[in-house]
């Protein structure tokens, strides 16, 4: 588990919003940070979402926002503001083979293992990219209507994972090869796993959309009678 999951397996942006002085009512309703707001838009709750200037994310995100950090250094802020705790192990280089002897075989398996690490990035690269375009076709499709109403699953998990996933890709294309190694060691199940999910979805979206497209038709039929 890396920082950031660490971070928001503990903490919401309600949580956040609050500790940080922002005046949240009840219904989670708060005036936006984000805009000029003069009455409440902004919903706090596991995620946060502004319903006039369309911010929206995680509670790192949050923070990072609110005090101009990089979303490392907000994840850092909150797990220092709140005590988390979480401890950042750096991925640590394996020492050199001392003997002269198996320097051969350590190096053949070194090779072998950045070619696979290589080839995992192309492919990961392309999970993350088509699981991405859904990400922002579910934001807009999906946007609640009212502030009232609950939040359709794949809006939650889209503000849930958008930024994840830039994560990853950044690190991926931009990473160095110990940041790269450490997302290969530790998210590989991860990326894997959404790749999968995409692929039932993909198989299910015609369905799933009318489903959604007549219930909401019912709920506004209930709404205006
Ligand atoms: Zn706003």
């Amino acid at each position: 588990m890396n920082l950031f999951q660490a971070v928001k397996e503990k903490i919401n942006a309600r949580a956040v919003a609050k500790h940080y002085g922002v005046k949240v009512k009840s219904n989670g309703m708060a005036c936006c940070l984000f805009h000029n707001d003069k009455h409440p838009s902004l919903k706090v709750d596991e995620y946060y979402h502004c319903f006039a200037c369309g911010a929206s994310g995680d509670a790192i995100d949050f923070v990072a926002r609110m005090f101009g950090l990089s979303q490392y250094d907000a994840a850092q802020k909150l797990n220092q503001d709140f005590s988390l705790g979480i401890e950042i192990h750096p991925y640590k280089k394996k020492s050199k083979p001392k003997k002269k002897k198996i320097a051969k075989t350590e190096q053949e398996r070194a090779t072998f293992v950045k070619q696979k690490i290589q080839l995992w990035v192309v492919e990961a690269t392309e999970i993350l990219i088509n699981y991405l375009k859904w990400i922002e076709f579910w934001k807009e499709f999906y946007k609640p209507q009212t502030t009232e109403e609950e939040w359709y699953p794949l809006f939650s998990e889209a503000l849930e994972k958008e930024l994840l996933i830039n994560r990853y890709l950044d690190t991926l294309q931009f990473g160095n090869g110990d940041e790269i190694l450490e997302l290969f060691e530790f998210n590989r199940e991860e990326v894997k796993h959404y790749g999968e999910r995409i692929e039932e979805y993909q198989r299910g979206v015609l369905a799933e959309i009318r489903e959604y497209c007549e219930r909401r038709n019912d709920d506004s039929g209930r709404y205006s009678a």
